[in-house]
């Protein structure tokens, strides 16, 4: 069969799609994908941030738990110094029921903080006396 048979043959059923509808398409691909890079963008410098305060913060935390160390030894030097300890509780302090600080009673069974426990209280204690 000859070209000019198979032409006259075939019909076209649809339409081809005019070029100015693909550059319409185009044009909102673009303008979306614009969009989502400007989201991204955004959400970089988000966690950029994110991430610079996340590094402060585990310079504070290191300076915190420094601090903590060294009020610890400090607990612990004063604790073992101190007149007002006595088996590892302090008989400079009483303590109420509840209280955060860790504590035992005495053989009179008044409720006093275990020092041997909380280094910290010694630490920040202004009862303090040498033995
Ligand atoms: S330093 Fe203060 S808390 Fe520690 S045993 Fe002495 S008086 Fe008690």
């Amino acid at each position: 069969m000859s070209a000019e048979a198979e032409a006259e043959t075939l019909v076209a059923e649809a339409k081809p799609v005019p070029v100015s509808r693909f550059a319409r398409e185009l044009e909102h691909i673009h303008s979306s994908l614009e969009d989502v890079k400007s989201r991204v963008d955004a959400l970089d410098a988000t966690v950029s941030m994110l991430l610079e305060g996340f590094s402060r913060l585990e310079g504070e935390a290191g300076q915190a738990k420094r601090l903590y160390l060294i009020a610890v030894s400090i607990g612990e030097w004063k604790r073992r110094t101190c007149r007002y300890q006595r088996n590892g509780l302090c008989t400079a302090w009483r303590v109420s029921d509840g209280t955060p600080i860790p504590a035992r009673r005495d053989e009179s069974g008044v409720a006093r903080p275990d020092v041997s426990k909380e280094p910290l209280l010694c630490a920040l204690c202004p009862l303090y006396e040498p033995r």
